[in-house]
């Protein structure tokens, strides 16, 4: 092991844990320092420290009391009766027949792709997807058919290629977390009709966000009836934890039956769907800071391009700042980090060989002047390194 690690630090891929304190304004203390926070997927900025007035309120149940264990997994004696309450309230919210509650997003995609498909089925999974995505389907023992990010022909052809009776299962994130693009949705939509496959959306980065009362993408692009599987995390534009698979009741009887991220785990804590479900409304009423993120977005990806920096296909409110080379990803994110600006490197193998980047994301409780400022940091941190000229 020391020895792995030591490696590790000699190609500056060494990883440490340290303490943030989310400051007001999208700011955080990090290393005792206070930075802008360009790295957080609290999207909607939804207020997250309640007094304990509001926790009893927001928390508790009818007697004002709140549980803080589930005691057993849902299938023993763990199922408190809000889960089945904010199901339904989630499910009539998406538009689908039925919703499911699940610890987190990665226990989601682990254990919802393991139990559709198997050893003699085929998933056809966008490089750029989730890595829970691709450790469901190494669970699942299926065949992995890795497609181009949002390559359809290359879909197509694999499609086409695959065993006539193979149970087909296509995965696509709604929004890429490294990227900021979008599936094309409408046209996955086609194929997998037209080849007979299921499609499954993670919504991950696209709840609380798109959508009127933040649906998500699938709901946004009137797609609902057509999306086999949606699913979705708690734990980002929410600003808490946990998550959901919804679709028709047949898909949800059947996970129950046979997803063992859901059966062999303890329940989520009851005071935390509360907390989950006091976001989400909080969440549905939100469409004034849905603005003020897109604006946010908006005027951050211009302000850097406008600096001759490259955003890629970003989209939304993800925004890579393309590099290209590790060393020099590295040395920008340095440079960030002294002029107080947390953002992230990513480098291969999250990403292809030749595409380091700093991935920046904004959320609707950054101010925007202090958004400009840190594109004017940014810039002249590029020029310093000849990123730009
Ligand atoms: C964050 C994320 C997950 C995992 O969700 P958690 O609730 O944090 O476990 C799954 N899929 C995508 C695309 C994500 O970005």
């Amino acid at each position: 092991m020391r020895a792995e690690l030591d490696t590790l630090r000699v190609q500056s891929q060494y990883r440490t844990l340290t303490d943030s304190i989310p400051l007001a304004h999208g700011w955080i203390e990090r290393h005792g320092k206070r930075m802008l926070n360009l790295a957080s997927n609290h999207y909607l900025g939804l207020p997250h420290l309640l007094d304990e007035t509001q926790l009893a309120a927001a928390l508790g149940n009818a007697a004002g009391q709140v549980s803080t264990g589930s005691t057993a997994s849902r299938l023993i004696v763990g199922n408190d009766p809000v889960f089945a309450e904010f199901e339904r309230e989630f499910a009539a919210f998406k538009g689908t027949e039925g919703c499911l509650l699940y610890g987190s997003g990665y226990m989601a995609n682990v254990g919802v792709i393991s139990a559709l498909v198997g050893r003699r089925g085929i998933v056809f999974s966008d490089r750029l997807n989730h890595a829970s995505i691709v450790d469901g389907i190494v669970l699942s023992r299926a065949e992995h058919k890795r497609y181009r990010h949002r390559d359809l022909d290359q879909l197509e052809r694999l499609l086409c290629a695959a065993e006539p009776g193979a149970r087909k299962l296509i995965v696509t994130d709604s929004v890429f977390s490294m990227d900021g693009s979008l599936a094309p949705l409408k046209e996955l939509v086609w194929l997998k009709e037209r080849y007979g496959a299921h499609l499954m959306v993670d919504e991950a980065h696209s709840g609380g966000v798109f959508g009127e009362r933040g649906e998500g993408l699938t709901h946004a692009l009137g797609l609902t009836g057509a999306v086999d599987i949606q699913m979705g995390t708690f734990s980002k534009a929410y600003g808490c934890y946990g998550a959901y698979v919804a679709g028709d009741r047949t898909l949800i009887d059947y996970l129950v039956n046979h997803s063992r991220s859901l059966i062999y785990t303890t329940a989520l804590p009851p005071m935390v769907v509360r907390a989950v479900r006091h976001n989400w409304r909080l969440a549905c009423e939100a469409a004034e800071a849905r603005r003020q993120l897109a604006a946010n977005a908006a005027a951050f990806r211009e302000a850097l391009q406008t600096l001759g920096f490259d955003t890629g296909a970003s989209e939304c409110h993800i925004v890579p700042l393309l590099v290209g080379g590790n060393e020099a990803t590295l040395r920008l994110s340095e440079r960030l980090q002294e002029r107080g600006i947390a953002a992230v490197a990513i480098r291969p193998p999250t990403v292809p060989e030749g595409t380091a980047r700093i991935r920046f994301t904004l959320t609707a409780a950054h101010r925007p002047e202090d958004l400009q400022q840190a594109a004017a940091a940014i810039g002249e941190s590029g020029r310093e390194l000849g990123l730009i000229s």
